[in-house]
């Protein structure tokens, strides 16, 4: 029998023909509070990828509260892509998904929202070319459902308690996050604790404070909220120095987030101990793979993993999830709730929130479409936009 001899991957490597990205605006169930902002809708970057082979690949860039929590922005990223990464992407071979994504990294610094969006619309367009889901191109999945915490925002803790009793009854979320950090230290371990004790060990308990506790206030707090039989707390502090110190009494679990800003920051931050808990962000990370690196560093730290999120839309949430499947270990569940924030369905078929848990598709790509009609509907370009614009003009 004679050796097989493969061509090479360039002979019939298909094209990008055209890079399309734009604005989706879309209304969000209840007003999110975090330290930060509160968040009165979601705006999603879409890129899509179109190919000479008939593969189109979408990917999304969100933020949470536009430019409130990080330095990128949807309207930021659109540009970024539009100018400097398009003309990259038109020249590239898009089966190379790495040596495109290294050629992107040489003209654009920093940016790891849109890289993440770009490099997930070139999974999802080999995935399909494949016809293997994203999470088996990442490795292979090891789990086909995701728990899925709920974030508890609407800072009043009757609702908050009425809020997580129906997502139990429903079966739909028993982790439940709490944003604290806008109010004084000792109101919201009281906020929390209420919470904790109406929902027993019915539920998991956590808290994010989003960096808002300076490092006194931060060990008091630890303290009162581990007493109150909270599960987790999510960067409490700013500085990676003082969350090391917080994570070395080791009170209650610590996780990093704000702070892990991909593989350098994660390998730097295991070096320190700097958390017990890793939440990894596929944007923050920028993208798929630095964020698979981020989960390899934290593993073989001995640090748990957390899927989280930036409140993306279905796109980026779908991406997350292949990833998460993925992970080896994925102690602390993943807060994969994005989608259900927004009022309006994206998808041409709904993702299956059910069971405490969110199901990863099997599907090629991300296993997903976009619903064409609502997505026109909703573009900040589309037809319904500039009749409003033109209605005001018309009538101012
Ligand atoms: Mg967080």
């Amino acid at each position: 029998m004679g050796m097989t001899i493969h061509a090479p991957l360039s002979r019939q490597a298909p094209r990008i023909e055209r890079v399309e990205t734009f604005l989706v605006d879309l209304p969000t169930i209840r007003p999110h509070k975090l330290s930060v902002a509160t968040m009165e809708g979601q705006t999603l970057m879409v890129v899509r990828l179109h190919m000479s082979d008939g593969m189109v690949g979408v990917g999304e860039g969100t933020t949470i509260a536009g430019l409130a929590y990080g330095p990128e922005s949807p309207e930021g990223m659109k540009l970024t892509i539009d100018a400097y990464m398009a003309p990259v992407l038109l020249a590239a071979d898009p089966t190379r998904i790495q040596a495109t994504m290294a050629t992107i990294g040489k003209v654009v610094k920093g940016n790891h929202f849109a890289k993440s969006a770009v490099e997930t619309a070139l999974f999802d367009a080999q995935g399909k070319r494949s016809g293997l889901p994203i999470s088996e191109l990442l490795g292979g999945r090891v789990r086909d459902r995701l728990p899925v915490a709920w974030t508890l925002a609407s800072g009043d803790t009757a609702r908050d308690i009425a809020e997580a009793e129906e997502m139990l009854a429903r079966r739909r979320h028993r982790i439940f996050k709490l944003k604290i950090g806008r109010n004084a230290v000792r109101a919201d371990v009281a906020h929390v604790a209420a919470i904790k004790a109406a929902l027993g060990e019915r539920a998991s308990v956590r808290v994010d404070v989003n960096m808002a506790w300076s490092e006194s206030e931060a060990a008091y707090g630890l303290r009162a909220l581990a007493d109150a039989g909270c599960d987790l707390v999510e960067q409490p502090v700013a500085s990676a120095e003082a969350l090391a110190r917080l994570t070395a009494r080791g009170v209650v679990p610590v996780m990093a987030d704000e702070i892990l800003q991909g593989p350098a920051s994660a390998f730097e931050l295991a070096r320190m101990r700097a958390a017990d808990v890793f939440a990894v962000k596929i944007e923050q990370s920028g993208g798929l793979i630095a964020a698979a690196n981020v989960g390899a560093i934290a593993d073989a730290a001995g640090i748990e993993l957390y899927g989280g999120t930036m409140l993306e839309g279905a796109v980026s949430t779908i991406a997350a999830a292949h990833l998460f499947s993925a992970f080896p270990r994925l102690g602390f569940g993943t807060e994969l709730f994005g989608p259900l924030l927004i009022t309006e369905e994206i998808l041409t078929e709904p993702l299956d929130y059910s069971d405490f848990s969110l199901e990863v598709p099997r599907g090629p790509g991300l296993g997903i479409t976009l619903d064409e009609e609502r997505i026109a509907r909703f573009r900040r370009d589309g037809a319904r936009r500039t009749l409003v614009l033109a209605a005001t003009k018309a009538g101012s």
